[in-house]
């Protein structure tokens, strides 16, 4: 017979203690797991506990593909603000390691009435812990995803991060017209790619600064293709021959959004290119650099820096304004105005998951690594 514990686990960015039923259900959790921060391969673990029985206000899921994106490998570093809750899973007291994913409800119990059996659900917030085959807990944990015709399930598993993030810049910041022009650097990564398609879809136009490399033309064909309308290397950016080149593609109506993913040199490059009155957003911090920034460009050009964090944007917005977005995205995704990450499978195993956790925030990667917990 189990019985109620309570546990202090992450909610809207803080601790919460919530109860938790401690009868087990005949289902066994595989999960990746780690109890102290550190190098992903060294800390991180394999670990097996009884998912706990259903109640009548609870929910059990099952996972259906979740990815390794760059904060997951920074959380497991112990170098991510938002802090996983370390609970008792069976023996273990341990966080689970993932932020996103999608999972499919396979049992309510009898007083739940926003989710039912066959849901495809995201999680209600980061920090939940995707990297397992099953959870069982409260509906409000979770966000069932709007009906789609032709949405894949590495895009509804890849969907809260990099889609909604590059939606969030692209419409918050500054009010921007068809035809207006919007730059960025990492261009090449998940938020990069979503940033160029969403642009395309609402009509504007983008310069897109990736890292140099021996294939760059087939990267430039293949941002193209996606809808870029420019893409120029780091090298290229501060040459003269750019800024001549970039004059002439503005046409005296230079980018007011500035959307940063990297850092260093060339973040501070990128923002000399914005109008007056511009707003520079950063969102990550590749190159691990600091953003340098000459005072003109607030004294003269009154551009205005931002940080966006999707995070706190969950916490601080309602399920229905999260809803809306994911309407409008699944609606793109549905017309292939917003096509699937460039990805790669890892195999649900201890080892193979340790070296993509390891290898998941080096770049020059085959794509966005998922992992499919409950297929293999
Ligand atoms: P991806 O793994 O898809 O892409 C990573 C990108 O970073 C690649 O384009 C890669 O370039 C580039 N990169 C890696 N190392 C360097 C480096 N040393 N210098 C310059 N560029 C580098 O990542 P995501 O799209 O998932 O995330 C990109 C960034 O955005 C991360 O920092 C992530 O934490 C952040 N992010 C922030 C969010 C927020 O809410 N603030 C939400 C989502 C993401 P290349 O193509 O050349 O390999």
């Amino acid at each position: 017979m189990g019985f109620f514990i309570r546990s202090l686990v992450a909610q809207n960015s803080k601790h919460v203690w919530r109860a938790y039923s401690t009868a087990a259900s005949d289902t066994t959790v595989k999960a990746m797991v780690y109890s102290s921060y550190g190098k992903p391969s060294e800390v991180l673990r394999w670990h097996t506990y009884p998912l706990p029985s259903l109640t009548d206000d609870t929910v059990h899921v099952r996972f259906l593909a979740s990815p390794i994106n760059p904060a997951d490998v920074n959380q497991v570093q112990g170098a991510y603000p938002l802090k996983p809750a370390f609970e008792q899973l069976g023996d273990a007291k341990a966080a689970v390691g993932g932020n996103e994913g999608v999972a499919e409800v396979v049992a309510t119990g009898k007083n739940v009435s926003s989710l039912k059996v066959g849901d495809q659900v995201v999680m209600a917030r980061s920090g939940y812990g995707t990297w397992r085959t099953h959870a069982a807990g409260p509906p409000e944990d979770f966000q069932p995803l709007p009906q789609s015709t032709n949405t894949s399930v590495i895009q509804k598993a890849t969907i809260t991060v990099n889609p909604c993030t590059a939606y969030r810049m692209l419409k918050d910041f500054s009010p921007l017209k068809p035809g207006d022009y919007v730059i960025q650097n990492g261009g090449n990564s998940a938020v990069g790619q979503a940033v160029i398609q969403i642009a395309k879809a609402w009509g504007l136009k983008t310069v897109n600064v990736v890292r140099n490399r021996p294939e760059i033309d087939s990267l430039r064909q293949e941002l193209m293709d996606l809808g870029a309308t420019h893409v120029v290397t780091d090298e290229e950016l501060g040459t003269h021959e750019m800024r001549s080149k970039m004059k002439g593609w503005f046409d005296g109506k230079p980018p007011l959004l500035g959307l940063n993913c990297v850092g260093g040199k060339s973040a501070t490059e990128m923002a000399r290119y914005l109008g007056h009155n511009g707003h520079y957003v950063t969102y990550g911090a590749m190159a691990r650099a600091p953003l340098t920034l000459p005072a003109s460009m607030l004294i003269f050009k009154n551009i205005t820096f931002h940080g966006f964090w999707m995070t706190r944007w969950t916490d601080q917005n309602s399920a229905d304004e999260r809803l809306k977005m994911f309407e409008d995205l699944v609606g793109l995704m549905d017309k292939n105005q917003l096509r699937e990450p460039r990805w790669a499978k890892v195999e649900w195993n201890e080892d193979a998951m340790k070296h993509a956790v390891d290898a998941g925030i080096q770049g020059f990667t085959q794509g966005k690594q998922v992992v499919f917990p409950t297929s293999s």
